[in-house]
């Protein structure tokens, strides 16, 4: 595969790399999507559960869920993809260039993979943020939902973002300039769909950079990359970072 050859020597030497990643990624760690849980919870509705609407009208229904969810995340490990993309960083790093990890996933996988220079630009499940002093921290491995505030007492919420809401102060515009710099841009298990995210690949590839697709089905990415394997994430950085030693 002539294209994956190239990839392979444009990504051993590039200096600016900037990658998103998408469920598709934490899927072979068993993190389960919105589809899954139409399976597994009654009559389930995304919008009964992520937005601040529903939070209003039901908080303990949505701590409920939220609880499940954290202890999926919390059973759940780092597969070889997330662990590839940590080592790609260190290679990156050592060789004086820059790295950025944007993820849109809320499970945690990436930093447990012990990747640095990461931006998750919906937020952390395994953090609550206090709805009265805006206080973020960790939650406990054992708590009983809703958890309340270290510093004022106070409820706290899910470090998420819901729909409709915003994404955390900052996050956005430095995902957008590590790519708009990148001259290497990957793109891993997102169907490249959700805004804004979505445009990340389309601002890189403007600016001129080799922009590759991980990715099982065609994404509204794939005319502009330079490569798309069609694979699943684990396949895919594998296929990439062959040979590499
Ligand atoms: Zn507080």
């Amino acid at each position: 595969m002539e294209g994956l050859a190239e990839a392979r020597k444009r990504l051993a030497q590039a200096q600016r790399v900037a990658v998103l990643t998408g469920a598709g990624i934490s899927k072979p760690s068993g993190i389960p999507t919105f589809r899954d849980a139409e399976g597994l919870w009654k009559n389930f509705n995304p919008l009964d559960y992520a937005t601040p609407e529903a939070y209003a009208r039901d908080p303990e229904r949505v701590w409920a869920w939220y609880a499940w969810r954290i202890q999926k995340v919390r059973e759940a490990k780092p597969n070889p993809a997330h662990h590839a993309l940590a080592e790609l960083e260190r290679r990156v790093l050592a060789r004086g260039g820059s790295f950025l990890l944007v993820t849109q996933n809320v499970d945690g996988l990436h930093a447990r993979a012990g990747s640095q220079n990461l931006v998750e630009l919906h937020g952390n499940l395994l953090r609550a943020r206090c709805e009265a002093c805006g206080k973020r921290f960790p939650l406990p491995e054992a708590f009983t939902p809703p958890p309340l505030c270290p510093a004022c007492g106070q409820r706290a919420r899910p470090d998420v973002v819901w729909f409709g809401e915003l994404l955390p102060e900052g996050a956005w515009e430095k995902a957008e300039k590590a790519f708009a710099e990148a001259d290497f841009a990957l793109v891993v298990g997102t169907s490249a769909e959700v805004e804004p995210a979505a445009s990340l690949g389309r601002i890189a590839f403007a600016s001129g950079a080799y922009l590759v697709e991980v990715n099982p089905e065609p994404t509204p990415l794939t005319p502009l990359a330079h490569l798309s394997l069609r694979t699943g994430a684990v396949e895919g950085m594998e296929a990439l970072l062959a040979g590499w030693s």
